[in-house]
């Protein structure tokens, strides 16, 4: 084999290695970009096995999850205080039979007709946190 040649051979075993590191290169990016979009659907499904677990097991106090579910409680009265307040403030209060915005002071609902009670009794706000 001559120069040239064996010279020719190695230019092309160069640009094989460089297509072939270009392709790994773009499988690699691929791969990444699937496990993070599993990494995504696991974590909105661990996010809906939690919220599906505090519903279902709120009052089933075992000592893995107490620490969690005190936690999750609490942040959940938290934030019904400062829904409450943020009401207050906007002048509305929430129908406690459909859960609709309600002009405080009403004395029916506008949506669903129920009559709306005048004394400021605590209320749970039915916002969902939405898994994404
Ligand atoms: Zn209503």
């Amino acid at each position: 084999m001559g120069f040239f040649d064996d010279l020719g051979k190695k230019v092309t075993d160069a640009g094989q290695k460089a297509m072939q590191k270009t392709q790994e290169m773009s499988e690699m990016a691929r791969l990444n970009s699937l496990i993070s979009q599993n990494e995504n659907k696991l974590n909105s499904a661990y996010c809906q096995i939690g919220q599906l677990f505090a519903e279902l097991y709120r009052d089933d106090h075992r000592p893995e999850f107490a620490e969690l579910m005190t936690t999750v409680i609490g942040l959940e009265q938290e934030n019904d205080t400062y829904k409450k307040q943020l009401q207050d403030m906007k002048g509305i209060q929430r129908c406690e039979q459909c859960g609709a915005e309600v002009p405080k002071g009403a004395a029916f609902c506008n949506s669903c007709g129920a009559s709306v009670s005048q004394t400021d009794k605590q209320e749970t706000v039915e916002d969902e946190i939405e898994c994404e």
